[in-house]
């Protein structure tokens, strides 16, 4: 089939190339060129392992890119959005770039006037409600076409394993009437995984409960660790002991710094606006966020502890990704906390095997350095805010700190000389 993918961001290159994979001829539209010309180069415009390779066995032979719709749309049977759905300064979804890309998707259709079927398929998060009552009166805007059918399809995958995942699927959900349902599903076939087949607000549902519950979990088992921290417990060994229990499994429930990421604090608090709107009182949800922004401030609590003022004090940050594999620092957890170092007087030097360029633009006075132990040498204190493989087997490095003052936001390193703490542990 004929695919157009609109933005290609780490849903929509992924999303692109795997379609390629699976045989179907795709274009993919950015309005950023430099990202429109990488692709074409058969180079990845964001880190993800195995994206590389599929991008350069498929550049030019079944995946190009462009920045214009009129030459991606009218030659395509599907386009599916794949745009950001920020949150604005009250945390509700901001819809403006979903909107700007329906119009143009709208434009493009109605410009080369196609006879055959056509379906524009959401697949950014947006909440319940906004594919029927805002993406299709855009893209249907000047003329009630029939030949033009609309869909919702989530995306579940995972960044730093987005490719294994979206081949790999534990579920393909697909909302929308049964014609377009089924031309979305025709796209997937090749993949061993039954789509479920539903309407397009429940489609958007599942996906902000999918990730509300994971959130929630996250939440729920640092919570438990601050209290196990208090009483002395080990709060891995009791979440590995109810991790048992098939009711709740053991994902998702490692505590530490909280989560990050371009999908989980968004998702939550676009989900708690949308229930205002509605006049419901989310309180779980309210506290989910509540916990995660109360997190990270404990590294710096339990630094302070150990090491008093921070005025002048150089502080290593090892790990800046909001998780590990990833380039991504959207809502990473580091961003709280080297903010509030450089507040209280600090100097930062920190380390991250990807993420250290992308972190340079919100913070250009850090010291970023080329590996942990340069980032460590004659520091105070180090926080550990990404849980990076490579962690796990740093030790004689800690040595080149002034004293060993080691705050592990993680579980990602092991120590056992000097001040080593976790944060709920
Ligand atoms: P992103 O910000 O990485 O990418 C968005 C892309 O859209 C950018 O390349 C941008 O240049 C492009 N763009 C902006 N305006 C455009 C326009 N008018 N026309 C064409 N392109 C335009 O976003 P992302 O992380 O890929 O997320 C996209 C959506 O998928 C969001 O709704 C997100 O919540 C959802 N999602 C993300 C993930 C994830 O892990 N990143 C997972 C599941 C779902």
């Amino acid at each position: 089939m004929n695919v157009a993918i609109i933005g290609t961001g780490y849903v929509g290159t992924v999303t692109g190339a795997c379609f390629a994979e699976l045989g179907h001829n795709v274009v993919c539209v950015d309005i950023d060129r430099s990202k429109v010309d990488l692709i074409n180069a058969g180079i990845p415009p964001i880190h993800e392992p195995g994206l590389a390779e599929l991008l350069e066995k498929h550049a030019r032979a079944g995946l190009r890119a462009t920045v214009d719709y009129n030459d991606a749309i009218p030659s395509s049977d599907l386009t599916f959005i794949c745009v950001g759905t920020p949150s604005d300064e009250d945390g509700r979804i901001d819809l403006s770039i979903v909107r700007c890309a329906s119009e143009s998707i709208g434009d493009a259709l109605e410009l080369n006037g196609r006879d055959s079927h056509h379906v524009v398929v959401v697949k950014s998060t947006v909440v319940p409600g906004t594919t029927e009552d805002v993406v299709a009166p855009l893209i249907r805007a000047r003329e009630e076409r029939e030949n033009v059918g609309i869909a919702m399809n989530p995306e579940f995958l995972r960044e730093g394993k987005a490719v294994y995942d979206f081949m790999n699927p534990d579920k393909i959900v697909i909302g929308g009437d049964p014609s377009s349902a089924e031309m979305v599903a025709r796209l997937y076939e090749k993949i061993p995984c039954e789509a479920t087949l539903t309407d397009i607000r429940t489609a958007e549902m599942i996906k902000y409960a999918n990730n509300s519950f994971l959130a929630t979990k996250i939440s729920f088992a640092n919570e438990i660790g601050n209290i196990c921290k208090q009483l002395g417990i080990d709060v891995y060994e009791v979440m590995s002991a109810i991790g048992k229990d098939f009711r709740i499994s053991e994902q998702f429930l490692n505590a530490g710094a909280g989560f990050g990421g371009s999908c989980f604090p968004k998702d939550v608090k676009a989900l708690i606006g949308r229930a205002e709107e509605l006049g419901c009182d989310p309180l779980i949800l309210r506290a989910v966020v509540r916990v995660n922004e109360e997190q990270p401030m404990r590294m710096i609590e339990l630094l302070v502890k150990r090491i008093g003022d921070l005025r002048g004090r150089k502080i290593a940050v090892l790990g800046l990704a909001f998780k590990n594999d990833t380039d991504d620092i959207r809502e990473a957890r580091s961003i709280p906390v080297i903010r509030k170092l450089l507040g209280m007087g600090a100097s930062v030097a920190a380390y991250d095997p990807l993420a250290a360029e992308n972190m340079r633009a919100v913070f250009p006075d850090v010291e970023y350095c080329q590996s942990a132990a340069d980032a460590l040498n004659g520091t105070d204190g180090c926080l550990i805010m990404t849980e990076w493989d490579e962690f796990g087997s740093l030790d004689l490095e800690f040595d080149a700190m002034n004293e060993i003052v080691v705050i592990d936001g993680r579980r990602a390193v092991s120590l056992d000389r000097g001040v080593y703490e976790g944060i709920c542990w």
